[in-house]
């Protein structure tokens, strides 16, 4: 990725370096993939510009930014290609490898731009895979031009990392079928227009023989969406169906063959560079702060804690960069990356925590005042990292689960007893 050492001060990390001569080791995608990503960063600059954002803020969202902004900004995205870097051109995709997308997700990541969770990232491989001709052509065009919202639906009360807990009822009717139960902790259904979501269609079988997919509309009568405050501040949704009825075509590829869809779908899932993209962030804005305040009479960069503490994160970025990276090979050659993937989210996920951890040491107790406190160093940002990075190492698969698939996967152990 072009990564370098930490010279110079304004040259932050995941951006070329100056002193090319002292880059330890290349992390770059080949040079069309950096071509484009230079572009990238011209368009996040210009988009998440003070001018641009002022006045839409939200803390609630879990972008950072209200929808307003949110959707204007996804448009300017889709407008550009980026949301379906790599889908197919038939429907407006630019099919593109892999990698370009994985690019823009670092930064997306990095500019914290409210273009990580788009109905692309969050619908595009299952949608992809298995929607009908139909389907494809009615949403993939719209969610390729970011003119809609949508969210998952697979987590319930009863079902998180063993989902086979499912207890979502869709009854087959004559003219289509009727959804009864709640799905919780999703990611900004409020907002969505869509759902993409897991329900039982046959309960006289397991959950994995007698389930499908559904992509419903969230405006139908009987949906109710209830917001629910998070620990850092922001809100996920549990979504009631109470008697919903919709037609036929709402059925996302087969009858009854929707726990396989949605495993499929899962493990195609994103190559974690957003992690990574976030946790580089995180180390240069700690590192600009440090080069530049003072504690005790000298520069924080000159305490030797805080020199040892911020070169080891700066070496973990990288680690947890070549991780992402293995996976992204891996896709762009086609094969599903299986314990690569586990190993990238684990890693990264988890070095997300040890930078809020140490970021917090490194800038003492202000560091847990509240964002956008008049004395907390860094606008609060370490301290409500602390909060915010929890959720990682649990959503898109626990790391506990991910511990497992490496011990099964990577190192041929047997599954757990
Ligand atoms: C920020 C955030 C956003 C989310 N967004 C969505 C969304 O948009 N849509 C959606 O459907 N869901 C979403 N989820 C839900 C998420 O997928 C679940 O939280 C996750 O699957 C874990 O399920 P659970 O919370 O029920 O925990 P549980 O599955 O009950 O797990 C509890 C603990 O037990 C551990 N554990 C469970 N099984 C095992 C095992 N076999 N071996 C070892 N340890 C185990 C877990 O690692 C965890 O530490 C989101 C969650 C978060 C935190």
């Amino acid at each position: 990725m072009a990564l370098g050492p930490v010279e110079p001060a304004n040259q932050p990390m995941g951006h070329e370096p100056r002193n090319q001569e002292s880059r330890p080791v290349d992390f770059s995608f080949d040079a069309e993939v950096e071509a484009f990503r230079e572009e990238v960063r011209g368009f996040f600059r210009e988009e998440l510009s003070e001018e641009r954002t002022r006045g839409h803020f939200d803390p609630r969202d879990l972008t950072g930014f209200d929808e307003a902004f949110e959707r204007a900004h996804q448009r300017r995205a889709g407008e550009r290609g980026y949301l379906g870097i790599s889908a197919p051109s038939e429907f407006g995709g630019g099919g593109r490898p892999l990698s370009f997308q994985a690019a823009f997700g670092f930064e997306a990541a990095y500019h914290e731009a409210p273009c990580v969770d788009t109905a692309m990232t969050l619908v595009g491989a299952v949608m992809q895979g298995f929607g009908s001709a139909e389907q494809k052509v009615e949403y993939l065009p719209q969610m390729i031009r970011g003119e809609i919202l949508m969210s998952i639906g697979y987590s319930e009360a009863t079902a998180g990392s063993d989902l086979s807990g499912i207890a979502m009822r869709a009854r087959l009717l004559d003219d289509g079928f009727e959804l009864e139960g709640t799905k919780t902790l999703v990611t900004g259904a409020h907002k969505a227009e869509v759902m993409c979501l897991i329900a039982r269609t046959d309960p006289d079988v397991p959950t994995r023989q007698g389930s499908s997919l559904f992509l419903v509309d969230l405006s139908l009568p009987g949906v109710e969406i209830e917001r629910r405050a998070t620990l850092n501040g922001w809100t996920l949704c549990d979504v009631h169906f109470r008697g919903v009825h919709v037609e036929r075509k709402a059925l996302l590829g087969e009858l009854h063959g929707g726990w396989q869809q949605m495993a499929a779908a899962l493990t195609s899932e994103r190559s974690q560079l957003f992690h990574v993209g976030w946790a580089a962030r995180d180390v240069d804005d700690l590192i600009q702060h440090c080069r530049s305040h003072e504690r005790g009479g000298r520069l924080l960069c000159e305490d030797p804690f805080v020199r040892r503490e911020l070169s080891r994160l700066r070496v973990e970025v990288h680690v947890a960069l070549r991780f992402a990276k293995r996976v992204i090979w891996l896709q762009d050659q086609g094969r599903i990356p299986g314990h690569e993937a586990a190993t990238a989210k684990l890693y990264a996920t988890e070095l997300l925590q040890r930078v809020a951890a140490t970021g917090s040491s490194i800038l003492g107790p202000h560091a847990a005042l509240a964002r956008g406190a008049h004395l907390a160093p860094l606008g609060g940002r370490m301290g409500w990292a602390r909060l915010e990075r929890i959720h990682g190492t649990i959503s898109v698969g626990s790391n506990e689960l991910q511990r497992s698939a490496i011990a099964q996967m990577g190192l041929g152990m047997p599954r757990n007893a």
